[in-house]
C-alpha cells in the first residue's frame, strides 16, 4: 500500500472511507473505466511476469510451466474474457410485467457491490488473488486485497504491482496474517470473498454476519475420485496422477482419496505408478522442478498421514526441502485422520469397492466435497453418481481442469463453499441485481386502493 502504513485500525478505517468516497464518487461506474483497468492490469501482470515466477519459485518451488499454465495464464485468460464481455454482462435488461401492473415496465440493472474485501489463500497466490479482483473490477467495485502471508514472495510482488498499476483509493494491498485479517473483518465492506480453509471460513463468516455483509467463501474438502470397473484405466491414471500431484497435492480441487472398482484396482495401482515415474523421475523427491510442501506445520502433518495404512509407493521424505514424494496408500481407515480431514498433499489413498452403495457410504461420511472426479464410460453409472452426490464442481473422465473453463461456475456447496465465480459468475459475485419497475403515469389501476371501484381512470 502506498501512502498509509498500517500499524492500527485507524488507519484501515482511513483506507477503507477513502475507497467508499472514491466509489461514491461514480469512478469506477462506467463499462469503458472497467475495460481500461482490466487492461492496466494485464499490462502490469506481463510486466512483472518474471517477478510473480521467481517468488512462485520461492514460495513454492512451482516450476515455469506449473507456474503459468495454473496461474498467469489462467489469470490472463480471466482478463480477456472479463474485457470482451463486460459490456454485455453489465447491461440493464427487459424482463416481462405481469398484466396486473398495466402500464409498467420492468428492468434488472446490474449495480456494483461498492468496496469489497478479498482475502486469498497461498497454494495459488497469484490465481486465487488475482481471479476474484478481475471479476470485482469488471463489476465495477473498489477491491482492498489481503494476500496470504504463507507465500510471503508473491505476497510482496503483488503488493508492487497493484501499487504501481493503481489508485490505492481504487485498489489497495495490504500484507499481514490473521490479526490483520481480524481487524479487516471488523470494517464495513459491501462484500468480503474469501478462498481458504473451512474452519478460517467460519471466522470470515460470523464476522460478516455481525455487519450483516454478504460473503463468498471458496473453500476446501475431500474431493473423491470415482475409477468404474469399465474406465480407460490407462488415461485414469495420466489424469489423476496430473490432478493429485500438481502443486504436489496443495490444490483445493485435488483428488484427495481414490474410490476404484476391486477388479481394476490393481491395474490403476500399476499404471500410476509407470505415470509417476514418467512425469516426476524414479526419486521425484530429488527432481529439481517438484513442488515442496509449504511449510513445517503442514510437513509434519502430512507425514504423519503416511503412518496410517499401507504405502504401495512412494513415501519418502526430506524434512530439510520440506519434500514428500508422490504417494500412494490403502488400508486406511474412514476414521483415520488422513480420511478425516482434507489432505492438502500428495498422499492418495485409494480404498475399494463393489457397488455404487459404498460409494454413497463413504463420500457421504464427509461434508459436501468441492470437487468430485469420475471415469467410467456407461452414462448409467455417470447419471447416479454426479445427480445423486452433492459436490461443488468436478469431471467426468478427467480432474481438476473443469476449474481452467471460465464459462463454468467455480464453487463449493455446504461446507465447502458458498458462492461462485470465474467469467460471468465471477461478474455476478460482485453485482447486485436491482429491480426496477417503471411505472406509467397516463393510468391508474384504481382496484389495488381500499374501497375502491373497479375499472381504469385515465389521469
Ligand atoms: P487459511 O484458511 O489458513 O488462510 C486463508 C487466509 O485466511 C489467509 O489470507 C490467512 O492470512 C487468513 N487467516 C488465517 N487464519 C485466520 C484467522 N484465524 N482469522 C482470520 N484470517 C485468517 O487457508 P490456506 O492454508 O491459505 O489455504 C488452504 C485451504 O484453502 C485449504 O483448505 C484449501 O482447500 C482451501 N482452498 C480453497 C480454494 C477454493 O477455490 N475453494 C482454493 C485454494 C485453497
Amino acid at each position: 500500500m502506498s501512502d498509509i502504513p498500517l500499524q492500527h485500525s485507524e488507519q484501515l478505517t482511513i483506507l477503507v472511507k477513502r475507497q467508499q468516497d472514491y466509489y461514491r464518487s461514480g469512478a469506477t461506474r462506467t463499462v469503458a473505466f472497467r475495460r481500461e483497468q482490466l487492461s492496466h492490469l494485464r499490462d502490469a501482470i506481463h510486466k512483472f511476469e518474471l517477478k510473480l515466477l521467481a517468488a512462485l519459485k520461492q514460495d513454492l518451488n512451482k516450476s515455469e510451466l506449473e507456474a503459468y499454465s495454473t496461474e498467469i495464464g489462467i489469470v490472463l485468460r480471466e482478463i480477456r474474457i472479463a474485457i470482451r464481455f463486460v459490456r454485455r454482462w453489465s447491461k440493464p435488461r427487459r424482463v416481462c410485467t405481469p398484466l396486473s401492473h398495466l402500464g409498467a415496465s420492468s428492468t434488472i440493472i446490474p449495480e456494483p457491490l461498492g468496496t469489497t474485501l478479498i482475502i486469498g489463500p497461498w497454494n495459488y497466490p497469484v490465481n486465487l488473488m488475482l481471479a476474484p479482483v478481475i471479476a470485482a473490477i469488471a463489476a465495477g467495485n473498489t477491491i482492498i486485497m489481503k494476500p496470504s502471508e504463507i507465500a510471503p514472495a508473491t505476497s510482496s510482488v503483488l503488493e508492487s504491482l497493484i501499487r504501481e498499476t493503481f489508485l490505492p483509493e481504487y485498489i489497495t494491498v495490504v500484507e499481514g496474517g490473521a490479526s490483520l485479517n481480524t481487524q479487516l473483518l471488523e470494517q464495513p465492506f459491501d462484500h468480503i470473498f474469501f478462498t481458504g480453509s473451512s474452519s478460517v471460513g467460519k471466522i470470515v463468516m460470523e464476522a460478516a454476519a455481525k455487519k450483516l455483509i454478504p460473503v463468498t467463501l471458496e473453500l476446501g474438502g475431500k474431493s473423491p475420485c470415482i475409477v468404474h470397473k469399465d474406465a480407460n484405466i490407462k488415461l485414469a491414471a495420466k489424469r489423476i496422477v496430473f490432478g493429485k500431484y500438481t502443486n504436489v497435492g496443495q490444490t483445493c480441487v485435488a483428488p484427495d482419496y481414490l474410490l476404484v472398482h476391486k477388479d481394476v484396482k490393481q491395474e490403476l495401482i500399476s499404471e500410476m505408478v509407470k505415470v509417476i515415474e514418467t512425469f516426476y523421475g524414479s526419486s521425484p523427491i530429488d527432481n529439481p522442478t517438484y513442488g515442496r510442501i509449504v511449510n513445517e506445520r503442514h510437513f509434519s502433518r502430512l507425514s504423519e498421514y503416511l503412518t496410517e495404512g499401507r504405502i504401495l509407493f512412494g513415501g519418502q521424505t526430506d524434512e530439510a526441502a520440506y519434500k514428500i514424494a508422490p504417494t500412494l496408500i490403502e488400508g486406511v481407515a474412514l476414521d483415520s485422520k488422513i480420511m478425516q480431514g482434507e489432505i492438502f498433499g500428495p498422499i492418495l489413498p485409494l480404498l475399494d469397492y463393489e457397488n455404487s452403495e459404498e460409494i454413497f457410504y463413504t463420500i457421504q461420511a464427509n461434508p459436501k466435497p468441492l470437487a468430485l472426479y469420475l471415469f467410467a464410460q456407461c452414462p448409467e453409472f455417470q447419471k447416479i453418481i454426479t445427480e445423486g452426490i452433492a459436490f461443488g464442481g468436478g469431471c467426468i473422465n478427467d480432474t481438476i481442469i473443469h476449474l481452467g473453463n471460465p464459462y463454468l461456475p467455480f464453487g463449493g456447496v455446504g461446507s465447502s463453499g458458498i458462492g461462485s465465480y470465474h467469467g460471468e459468475h465471477g461478474f455476478r459475485a460482485f453485482t447486485h441485481y436491482k429491480g426496477l419497475l417503471r411505472q406509467t403515469t397516463l393510468i391508474d389501476m384504481p382496484f389495488r386502493y381500499p374501497n375502491s371501484k373497479w375499472g381504469m381512470s385515465l389521469i
